[in-house]
């Protein structure tokens, strides 16, 4: 079989990382411990299972160890000494022989013992205990004929691989230690490429073959082309993970005929340099990522005092708050969500926590306190509104806490009746990602559908410029949040068809601002009709 050298998914943030695979996927389910699982007769063939077992975990580490570079072929080595520890092959043995143990039970638990055996001696043994766990689950994976889904705790910096990563998986991750992000699924407007853009790290997504990538490899991501070549030359330096600086933004608010325009930050945590200094603002605030891995609902204190520190990076200027988008596929806990047939098109967004539920009428109040705190122009829309009815809900919970209220336009619907919502509302912020979803009943996470999620697709163009109609005749500003308010060359286009405002990752705003210096809004309405005009 000829060697896969490279594969190719597409690439959503730009950069080129070297660096260490690191598997993140389901946890591997626990073996079931059972005793007498296994007939005497039987046991000895399973314990042999079970040898074999480790003795081929042995064998994998020492394969990754040939090519990896010396310092990381050392710790490999180490590990692919443990898998042969007779001590640990002898309680897998014995844990068949004796307690009728399954091979994956009895390997499971003899490395559990043997790990707690180490810590308790403490100094380099304890340190190497953890390692145990990547042994049994790589053992535990060969008997069932997986693959090693998960591999050695990342200790330091490394290439994130994975089948997908849920904003809810990343809110485990250490992401100071991610130098590039390689998944198999998701698609230029997933969460994954969402965060990859936030964090400003290299990223390639829809990548058929990345599941195939083992745990340990040295590979080189190439963002801009969604390149990842599996065997780069083995003395290219690793990648040490670094936030990627962007310039500096430098953008008057104004196209050179005078029409106001605003470039806004997306903002998920503490905000960016260019977010706080250059930007006009924050076009977008998911608190929803900002609680993610919360078991409980987070009180109004709480998220008052999260809210206060965020909003005191701007004063003077506006900060948009999104209320909570929960569902699909970033489930908050501390919500509960019903399992659902169709989560994409069932209780999410506003539909999850609409106006009278606790968990918004908390929300709207911590925000409205942090406000009240702090000089920052605080306006509050929500996620996933379908009609003027719950448009005209929402503002007035939020009227009532002396906030100016405005909704995402994100289903078809929405944008179908903007101009009735936008009699409800202060303002809009057209989510494309969504709004493409829905626009083409074709999943954000598919990835054999990313085409569809092109944002230059012209009936997304269309339902945008019905919208961008209805804010002029109103009076009243249109945003673009999702991902395609990030492209620079569809920015005039955007502007063109009655957009205000661009809110993107903060490093894409400096390409936004080059993009549209110089232009009139002549300009831009030229460009979104040639983009109108065309059949695909
Ligand atoms: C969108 O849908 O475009 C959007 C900005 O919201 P999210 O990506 O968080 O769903
Ligand atoms: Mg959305």
């Amino acid at each position: 079989m000829t060697e896969v050298l490279t594969v190719t998914g597409i690439g959503v943030c730009g950069g080129r990382a070297v660096g260490r695979a690191h598997r993140a996927g389901p946890a591997v389910a626990e073996p079931d411990v059972r005793p007498d699982a296994v007939p005497a007769d039987d046991r000895p063939a399973e314990a042999a299972r079970a040898e074999a077992a480790l003795v081929a975990v042995a064998e994998g580490y020492e394969s990754l160890a040939a090519t990896a570079p010396a310092e990381v072929a050392e710790v490999i080595t180490a590990d692919a000494m443990m898998a042969r520890d007779p001590v640990l092959a002898g309680g897998a043995r014995d844990g068949v022989l004796s307690r009728g143990l399954s091979a994956e039970a009895a390997v499971w638990t003899a490395a559990g013992e043997l790990r707690e055996r180490l810590r308790g001696l403490g100094g380099y043994l304890a340190e190497r205990a953890a390692d145990l766990d990547d042994v049994r689950v790589r053992a535990v994976c060969h008997l069932r004929g997986e693959p090693a889904t998960r591999a050695r705790p990342a200790d330091g910096p490394h290439i994130l691989v994975a089948d997908d990563l849920s904003p809810a998986d990343t809110a485990a991750l250490d992401l100071s230690q991610v130098s590039a992000f390689v998944t198999e699924r998701g698609g230029p407007t997933s969460h994954t490429a969402i965060l990859a853009r936030m964090l400003g790290i290299p990223a390639v997504v829809a990548c058929p073959g990345a599941a195939d990538i083992e745990a340990g490899r040295l590979i080189a991501v190439h963002g801009d082309t969604g390149l990842v070549d599996l065997r780069p030359p083995a003395d290219e330096p690793v990648t040490v993970p670094r936030p990627r600086s962007a310039e500096p933004l430098s953008w008057a608010g104004e196209l050179a005929d005078g029409t106001p325009v605003g470039l806004l930050a997306n903002v998920e945590g503490e905000p960016s340099a260019v977010a706080s200094a250059g930007a006009g603002g924050v076009g977008l605030l998911r608190t929803e990522l900002l609680f993610l891995d919360r078991p409980t609902a987070p009180t109004r204190d709480e998220q008052a005092e999260v809210y206060r520190r965020l909003f005191r990076h701007f004063p003077g200027r506006r900060v948009v708050v999104r209320t909570w988008d929960a569902g699909a596929d970033k489930p908050l806990a501390f919500l509960g969500f019903p399992d659902e047939p169709n989560p994409a098109l069932g209780v999410r967004g506003y539909r999850a926590t609409p106006v009278g539920s606790a968990a918004l009428d908390t929300q709207l109040d911590a925000i409205a306190s942090a406000a009240a705190d702090t000089d920052a122009e605080v306006w509050v829309m929500a996620p996933m509104v379908s009609t003027p009815v719950e448009a005209a809900e929402f503002a007035a919970a939020v009227r009532r806490r002396g906030l100016s209220p405005g909704v995402m336009i994100e289903v078809p619907a929405a944008a179908l009746a903007a101009d009735r919502i936008l009699a409800e509302v202060d303002f809009v912020s057209i989510g494309t990602n969504d709004l493409a979803q829905y626009t083409f009943a074709a999943d954000r996470l598919a990835t054999a559908l990313a085409a569809l999620h092109d944002p230059w697709q012209p009936p997304l163009l269309r339902l945008i410029e019905m919208v961008g109609a209805a804010g002029a005749a109103a009076g009243k500003p249109v945003g673009v949040c999702g991902e395609a308010a990030g492209d620079p060359k569809l920015a005039p286009v955007l502007i063109g068809l009655g957009v205000s405002s661009l809110s993107a990752a903060p490093i894409a705003l400096p390409a936004l601002a080059t993009a549209l210096t110089g232009l009139t809004l002549a300009d831009c309405r030229a460009q979104a009709r040639a983009a109108l005009g065309s059949p695909s």
